[in-house]
């Protein structure tokens, strides 16, 4: 069966026609910046990229440096998951824009119509999911480079028919729904249960339910990318099927404290935004809150969101709180608050067993239509152990580089692929260092090492100041001398930022290591 967003294509018209409509109301956006949005035109989506079409490089520059972090917002709230633009310049847009894109084919087809466009670079081996530029997904197989005016794709021949299927990631179907921000496709079913997360899931399912009111609030911790966001959206899911007058909201803590942060922001009017805030989301009959940890020390909003949970708490209402440790280590809450998060039930979601790790492969390659070999999907099993995000990034990656390399799947080629994540003997200098960086950033070695403190700049920096440290054997004081005479606390503080950010932020940990990946296999 396919549907509309089988396609690469119609996919990337309702992602970008979404975010676009975001980005309008965002009042931080001046007209200028409106403007260059308009000039974008959705290509297509494959894993958590989304190539977006500009018809110069001036455009493809302000997107990326101005208007980067506010897209990156957009489409993450668009989608429910960190995703990233890949702009391509198409000089001759005005064929493309006349023509709109293909409809759904009678086909399930894992690749987009091959599309002449014009290109500035030349391809390069792609990597794994998120990527901030166009390289890594290679232009070819899917359009032949250089400035070919654009035609009909229906009128293009198909390519790569023998492997569709490959490169489908249905987790790009992930929407979040606007009223509740759930993620419809993270569900009980799509949950594999393991001893790692038997307990967890058994109770997140009564609380769903809704005959585990003793386990009000439930607490969900553990480790980064072992099943906790999964489960609070799952719980919302059901909850809703079994009673679809429920109001149910998930909210990642970040969002509450910048829904809080935004209230607050006019202070004639901040009353009544409070008291608006306050309605959202005592309202609530099941409120999923999640990274509550990143609230720690933010005293202003957990005051406010005491009060809520109060609020809810007595009414009754569902609570569901995820937290990357026990709520007793939580660091910067008040001791009442971690009191009221222990009347309820604690449970932990552990490192998956190989077993477990297999079945959730075997999962995630059927539902991505991927034809996985056992011995692949062993062999991936047994290297990630600690985290199911990476888990499926390494499937991810092995299906991606197979596809666009038009192989099959194999053992040998998924180990050359993974191999470059465990090799860790070529000797790097902390130029190649800056260089890649700068390369991988769009942004100049100057930049990297200069002061600006523009966030897409401090960024890159910071990475490559963690990589330096980590990938050479120089000390603090050193590393802050290469980066332009900075002090060692500024890369201590960088390198921090970085290690910690890795386990929250799938972006960062894959700007990480892709560029390891770069760097190991000494690209330039
Ligand atoms: P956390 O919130 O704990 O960091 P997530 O819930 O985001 O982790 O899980 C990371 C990824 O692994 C998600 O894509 C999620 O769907 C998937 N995942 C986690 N646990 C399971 C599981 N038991 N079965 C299937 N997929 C899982
Ligand atoms: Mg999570």
């Amino acid at each position: 069966m396919t549907t509309s967003a089988d396609n690469p294509a119609v996919q990337a018209e309702q992602i970008w026609s979404d975010a676009l409509t975001l980005l309008k109301h965002k009042k931080s956006l001046s007209p200028r910046d409106k403007g260059w949005l308009e000039g974008v035109t959705p290509e297509a989506v494959y894993g958590t990229t989304i190539v977006l079409c500009v018809d110069n490089a001036g455009t493809r520059q302000a997107l990326e440096n101005e208007l980067m972090q506010p897209l990156l917002e957009a489409l993450n709230m668009v989608t429910g998951q960190d995703m990233f633009p890949a702009f391509k310049i198409v000089p001759q847009r005005s064929a493309a824009k006349a023509k709109p894109e293909p409809k759904p084919q009678p086909k399930p087809k894992a690749k987009p119509e091959a599309r002449p466009v014009a290109v500035e670079e030349q391809p390069e081996l792609p990597l794994s999911g998120g990527t901030p530029s166009l390289e890594d997904l290679g232009k070819e197989p899917f359009g032949s480079a250089g400035p070919v005016p654009t035609v009909p794709s229906a009128l293009q021949p198909q390519v790569n028919s023998e492997v569709e299927g490959q490169y489908v990631v249905d987790r790009n179907k992930v929407q979040r729904d606007p009223e509740t921000h759930l993620n419809k496709n993270a569900t009980f079913d799509t949950f594999v249960p393991g001893d790692s997360n038997r307990f967890a899931r058994t109770v997140a399912l009564a609380v769903a339910e809704g005959s585990g009111k003793d386990f009000n609030p439930l607490c969900i911790y553990g480790g980064s990318g072992l099943g906790k966001t999964h489960l609070l959206n799952a719980i919302g899911n059901y909850a809703l099927v079994k009673d679809p007058t429920l109001k149910v909201r998930y909210v990642n803590s970040e969002e509450f404290l910048n829904e809080f942060i935004e209230a607050l922001q006019i202070p004639s009017q901040s009353q009544g935004r409070i008291a608006e805030f306050n309605r959202r989301y005592r309202s609530v009959d099941v409120l999923l809150i999640d990274d509550i940890q990143f609230l720690g020390g933010k005293e202003a909003t957990l005051e406010q969101f005491f009060h809520t949970f109060n609020a809810l708490h007595q009414a009754n209402k569902r609570i569901v709180i995820a937290s990357d440790v026990a709520p007793k280590n939580l660091k910067g809450f008040e001791a009442r608050l971690i009191s009221r998060f222990d009347s309820g039930l604690t449970v932990d979601v552990k490192p998956p067993d190989l077993e477990t790790r297999i079945a959730i492969l075997r999962m995630m390659a059927t539902m991505n239509h991927s034809n996985i070999p056992n011995d692949v999907l062993d062999l991936i099993a047994e290297r990630f152990t600690e985290n199911i995000r990476e888990l499926e990034g390494a499937l991810t990656r092995v299906t991606a580089v197979a596809s666009l390399s038009n192989q099959p799947v194999t053992r040998a080629m998924a180990e050359q692929t993974l191999q470059d994540f465990f090799t860790t003997d070529v000797e790097i200098k902390p130029t190649d260092i800056i260089s890649q960086a700068a390369k991988y950033f769009h942004l100049t070695f100057d930049d990297i090492v200069g002061r600006s403190r523009m966030k897409n700049i401090a960024l890159a920096r910071q990475i490559a100041m963690y990589l330096t440290r980590e990938m050479t054997s120089m000390s603090l004081v050193d590393i802050g001398k290469v980066f332009g005479g900075k002090d060692h606390t500024t890369v201590m503080h960088a390198c921090d930022r970085i290690t910690n950010e890795m386990q929250q932020r799938q972006d960062i940990y894959n700007y990480v290591m892709e560029l390891t990946v770069r760097l190991k296999q000494g690209s330039n």
